[in-house]
């Protein structure tokens, strides 16, 4: 088994480890608090130590779930980093869903997610999806009121295109410390959004999720995920890889702004595949085979 490493987000103030566990579909995992809190402790144990959550995450809550499941075992809280998400407000008495970083609705699902989990602090709190009615100023006041009074840490984003980003940043004294994402090679729009360079400049880490395509690429229902999936077991047998999602993770990793994937799975043998993948090294006309399948066509 190889290591995971400590990845440096914020100077000394703040490191996540090289892959986070996600949770977004722990409802669905059937797993008793106690089977939870093996799972955490089992990933942490294999150095997996930062966990991705949000407030809307799973009916029950994940949040309750997980911070349920700490109860067990307060003291392990030390042990680990909580990232969770907020902004998203769900479709509820005819109302649609819709986004709101407006100061109560954000000082609210922070208040919730800190009773869920059972914790004092987050970590980080990503903002989920960017509001097109953003009041930057606004904002600033209350990720500023969140970390003196010591319920929040560090803040970033999610999902936030470059002048998104840079606007909300200006408007604060402490940096952003991360814009999580969508990076797969089956939807690889960002690769020409300019957020990795734009990150890479800041000395960002982006955080990449469902890096598996959400589990699209084991379905094969399109002549694009065929070719995609061929091309990764050509080259998973060229770099002596176990399997196909390792391949996608070193492709994911090889991006220069040095992506932080977050996994999405429950099963310990696949998060286990997912550490060995931090060993394989691919070539740049690797990249870029998986890159065409995907696309149908190459670079010219
Ligand atoms: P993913 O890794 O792309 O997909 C995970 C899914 O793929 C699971 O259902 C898993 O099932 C399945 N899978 C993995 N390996 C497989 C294999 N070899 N064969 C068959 N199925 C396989 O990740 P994700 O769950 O979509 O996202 C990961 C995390 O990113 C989430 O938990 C969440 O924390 C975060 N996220 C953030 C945003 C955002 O907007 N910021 C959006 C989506 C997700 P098994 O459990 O059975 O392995």
């Amino acid at each position: 088994m190889s290591h995971v490493q400590k990845i440096h987000m914020l100077r000394d103030e703040l490191s996540f480890s090289q892959l986070v566990q996600g949770y977004w579909r722990m409802a669905e995992w059937n797993l008793s608090h106690q089977e939870i809190l093996s799972f955490l402790k089992t990933h942490v144990d294999l150095g997996i130590t930062t966990v991705d959550h949000a407030h809307i995450y799973g009916n029950p809550s994940c949040e309750e779930l997980f911070g349920n499941a700490l109860k067990l075992d307060p003291s392990f809280r030390k042990q680990i980093e909580i990232i969770s998400k907020c902004g998203i407000i769900p479709a509820s008495a005819g109302k649609i869903p819709h986004y709101d970083f407006c100061k109560d609705q954000i000082l609210a699902s922070v208040n919730l997610s800190l009773s869920r989990l059972g914790t004092d602090y987050l970590d980080v709190l990503l903002l989920h999806r960017p509001d097109f009615l953003m009041m930057a100023d606004e904002l600033a006041e209350v990720f500023v009121r969140l970390k003196t009074e010591g319920k929040v840490r560090h803040f970033g984003v999610s999902n936030f295109s470059v002048p998104q980003f840079s606007l909300l940043q200006s408007r604060l004294d402490f940096p952003l410390v991360t814009n999580q994402i969508e990076i797969n090679p089956i939807h690889f729009e960002v690769l020409n959004s300019g957020v990795l360079e734009d990150l890479q400049q800041r000395k960002i880490h982006p955080m990449a999720w469902s890096c598996l395509g959400g589990g699209e690429i084991f379905q094969a229902k399109s002549e694009k995920i065929e070719r995609l999936v061929h091309e990764l077991h050509v080259i998973a047998d060229e770099l002596g890889a176990e399997s196909i999602d390792q391949v996608i993770y070193a492709w994911v990793l090889k991006l220069p702004s040095k992506p932080i994937p977050v996994l999405g799975t429950r099963e310990i043998h696949r998060i286990k595949k997912a550490i060995d993948s931090l060993q394989l090294s691919m070539s740049h006309e690797q990249w870029y085979r998986i890159l065409a399948a995907s696309r149908g066509h190459q670079v010219a």
